[in-house]
Parts: C-alpha cells; sequence; structure tokens
C-alpha cells in the first residue's frame, strides 16, 4: 500500500473528514481491519491565516513547502494540500517535493468533465473564488460565484464559523439559497470548494448537483 502525505490543519476541522474518507475507502477497497497508511503533517492555522490575511502568500508558501519536504523524507508516496485556498501557493510546494501533488482543483475539473458539467457555481474563500476560477477557466469551464454580498457572507461564514468548528442552521439555509441563485444563472452543478463547506451542505440540502473538493 502507498503511503499519503497529507498537509492538514488548514482547518483541522476538515482535516478530520479527510481522515475519515481516507480511511473508509480504504476499508471498503481492502476490507478486514485495513486502514490507510499515511503521514499528517498538521500545520498552525493560526499562522497561515494570518499571511493570508496580509497577502504574504510567499511566507505561506515557504510553510507548506518545508511540510511537503518533510513528507517525503518520512516516506510518503504522494501529497495533498488539504485546503482548496492553499494551492494558491502549489507550485511553490510541488517545487519542493518530487512527490507528486494530487492538485484539488484538476481533480475536480477532471470530475465535472466527466460529469459533462461545463458551467460550473463556485463557493469558496474569497482567494478562491477568485485564482480557482482562473484554472477551471483554462480547463475550458464557465465559473459562476456569487454576488458580491454573497461572496463576503460565504467568506465570513468559513473563517468565524465552520473552522471554529460552528454549523449553523441559518447559514447552511443561507447556503442553499445562494447556490439555488447560481443554478437559476444556469449552473449545472456547484463545486463546495472549501473544505469545511462539505461539513454545512449536504447533498439533501439542495437541488443541486454538488462537487465537494473534500469528497472528491
Ligand atoms: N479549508 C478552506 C479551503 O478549502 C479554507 C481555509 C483556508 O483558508 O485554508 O479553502
Amino acid at each position: 500500500m502507498k503511503t499519503i502525505g497529507l498537509i492538514g490543519g488548514m482547518s483541522w476541522e476538515s482535516t478530520v473528514t479527510y481522515y475519515q474518507i481516507i480511511n473508509r475507502l480504504v476499508q471498503e477497497r481492502l476490507g478486514g481491519f485495513h486502514s490507510a497508511r499515511c503521514i499528517l503533517h498538521s500545520v498552525d492555522f493560526h499562522e497561515i491565516e494570518a499571511c493570508q490575511r496580509a497577502g504574504d502568500w510567499e511566507r505561506s508558501g515557504e510553510l507548506l513547502a518545508e511540510a511537503a519536504h518533510g513528507l517525503e523524507r518520512a516516506g510518503a508516496d504522494c501529497v495533498l494540500i488539504c485546503t482548496n485556498t492553499m494551492h494558491k501557493v502549489a507550485d511553490v510546494v510541488q517545487a519542493a517535493t518530487s512527490l507528486p501533488l494530487l492538485h484539488i482543483a484538476e481533480l475536480t475539473a477532471d470530475e465535472l468533465e466527466a460529469a459533462g458539467v461545463s458551467t460550473v457555481g463556485l463557493l469558496g474563500t474569497r482567494y478562491t473564488m477568485d485564482f480557482y476560477t482562473r484554472k477551471l477557466v483554462e480547463r475550458g469551464i464557465t465559473v459562476l460565484i456569487p454576488e458580491e454580498d454573497g461572496r463576503a457572507f460565504v467568506n465570513r461564514v468559513i473563517f468565524d464559523e465552520l473552522c471554529l468548528g460552528t454549523v449553523s442552521e441559518s447559514s447552511r439555509r443561507a447556503f442553499a439559497a445562494i447556490i439555488g441563485g447560481l443554478t437559476a444563472r444556469g449552473a449545472q452543478g456547484v463545486i463546495l470548494g472549501c473544505t469545511e463547506i462539505g461539513l454545512l451542505v449536504r447533498p439533501g440540502d439542495t437541488s443541486a448537483r454538488l462537487f465537494d473538493t473534500t469528497e472528491i
């Protein structure tokens, strides 16, 4: 079995989900008491979030690059960055290791292509709704994001609620309404482009086709 290297802690609330999904899938495929071989480098999110707010992508890139390098030395066979936002520095992380980095936006684009979705809604942090859109457009996918107030709301719920472990019914309803708005504008599906959104929005909460990047 290969060993998965995880750069997590961004936030740890969603890294828990990664750990659950990866182990569940290995157990389903191999049966018995099998579980995933993995190595987790969990960062202090306080430091990363401060870099994001200050626009210091260079420093946060260095921190994640060091983590990737450490995972390689520890024996990992591949690397995952357990957040969409920090894929903004994916190139720097990839440059620090000879291991393959499984890029969350590329894998999401693969899923969209396989599902025949060419116009998609995107929810994520304010950073993600910017750079991720460009990444998907490069793959020939049309991306719709909420209007300005919707983007600010989604960003606020991610940082002030979900990353701190708060899951509220009113935010769930508001997200469902925002997803409905994207569908009404022509989205054939909606990307949950933040690894914590799946903790809030479940498939039964909306009739839209959801692409949860944590699951992907
Ligand atoms: N986990 C979130 C994401 O997928 C947000 C936290 C972060 O800013 O890294 O983008």
